[in-house]
């Protein structure tokens, strides 16, 4: 029997399963091949929804689907927290002292937040990458009659690059739509000299924010956050005073991974095309984990875990890679409530921002109800 574990219950980790599913359908059947999905969490949330969450556009109850409803039933799903990964024994060890052999692993467990790599950021800030704290910030943003509101970029590489501009610009209009954007400025920090760190999107970026007369500070690295004056302060020593600080906060890999040495620099090193672990053997690793130059993007995730699921389905069958990422990523941008544009780009071609419309913003709408067929592996 040829074991293959992933681990990870978002997007990476069930579409991978369900392709899996597909392509060793028959060997699954005769008992050849198991598949195995452990997962800490029993439902996948929709996390782009978050940004919507902030603004009361969305509800909690319709981001959440259980992980076993997504995945095919040729595939065992186990809600267990890993907690570490056994590369000589070939076993993954879960909470409660149980271990999972296997023949193959696929690592697709996401990044967690780290609000508190960044001093006084957890006790002043807030933040809408994760549910609970995008439902606070709600509550914050619908109780601010005026003041000053500060959309921080802290931690990069960070989940979609694109969603800082986003609640930006969606905060523009939201303001304006209440009758208080006079009453409340809006300032934007990043951390190297442009407003992106990608150049074409951060040329689109710029003007679009000055248009909406949002503060712009550039080489802008936040330190720290003095909580009894509400004031973020940057390496560079600039300070900023807020009524609201709207962080991204630092991203880290899940723990169990530097645990089991298959980290470097804090993400799993990763080959850009086949998706293997470098250094590893029969061990892969997708979506936001991975150490590689793309968006930590469901998208991103989704085109990889085609490529990952045939060169997992080949070694099962005794043969070297077959199919290579590459670098496919597509991001829709919100460009305020009712406009939205998108990037497409890979490996060797650049992005190019389109001008938006309100065509782009529904379809983006649309997408993100559509989205658990691709969690199903469907789309
Ligand atoms: C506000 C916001 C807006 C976004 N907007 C977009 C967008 O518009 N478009 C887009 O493409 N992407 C967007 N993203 C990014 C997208 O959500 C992520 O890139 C995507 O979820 C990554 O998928 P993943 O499977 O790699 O990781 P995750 O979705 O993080 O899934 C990781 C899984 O691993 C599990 N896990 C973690 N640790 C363990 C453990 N120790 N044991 C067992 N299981 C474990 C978790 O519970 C989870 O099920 C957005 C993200 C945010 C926060």
């Amino acid at each position: 029997m040829h074991r293959i574990i992933i681990i990870g219950g978002g997007p990476g980790g069930t579409i991978t399963a369900n392709h899996l599913a597909e392509h060793l359908a028959d060997d699954i059947r005769r008992g050849d091949v198991a598949v195995e999905l452990i997962t800490d969490k029993p439902e996948q949330v929709y996390k782009p929804g978050f940004l919507y969450l902030a603004f009361g556009l969305e509800s909690p109850e319709r981001i959440r689907r259980p992980v076993r409803e997504l995945v095919s039933p040729y595939v065992d799903v186990r809600i267990e927290r890993v907690v570490k990964v056994d590369t000589d024994q070939r076993q993954v060890l879960v909470e409660g002292g149980k271990s999972r052999p296997f023949d193959q692993l696929v690592i697709a467990s996401g990044t967690r937040l780290e609000p508190s790599a960044t001093p006084g950021l957890a006790e002043a800030g807030d933040w809408f990458y994760d549910e609970k704290a995008a439902q606070k910030l709600h509550d914050k943003l619908e109780a601010l009659e005026q003041g000053r509101i500060v959309v921080s970029v802290v931690g990069v590489p960070h989940m979609c690059p694109v969603a800082p501009l986003e609640v930006t610009f969606m905060l523009d209009q939201w303001l304006e739509q209440r009758g208080r954007r006079d009453k409340v400025e809006l300032a934007y920090t990043y951390p190297i000299n442009r407003t992106h760190s990608i150049a074409s999107l951060a040329e689109w970026a710029t003007p679009e924010l000055q248009k909406r007369n949002v503060q712009i500070e550039t080489f802008f690295n936040a330190e720290s956050v003095d909580v009894e004056r509400k004031v973020l302060q940057s390496m560079e020593g600039t300070e900023l005073p807020f009524d609201i600080l709207i962080a991204i906060p630092e991203h880290r890999s899940a723990a169990f991974l530097e645990e089991s040495g298959l980290t470097e620099a804090g993400w799993v090193p990763t080959d850009r095309e086949t998706l293997a672990v470098k250094g590893q053997d029969g061990i892969w690793a997708l979506g936001d984990t991975t150490n590689l130059p793309v968006s930590k993007a469901g998208s991103v995730a989704h085109y990889q875990s085609a490529a990952l699921s045939k060169n997992v389905a080949a070694r099962a069958h005794g043969h070297g890679p077959v199919a290579r990422y590459d670098g496919k990523t597509i991001c829709f941008i919100e460009a305020g409530l009712d406009k939205g544009t998108f990037i497409e780009f890979n490996y060797a071609r650049p992005p190019q921002v389109q001008p938006p419309t309100k065509m782009i913003h529904w379809a983006k709408l649309a997408y993100n109800n559509a989205y658990w067929l691709t969690a199903k592996g469907a789309l």
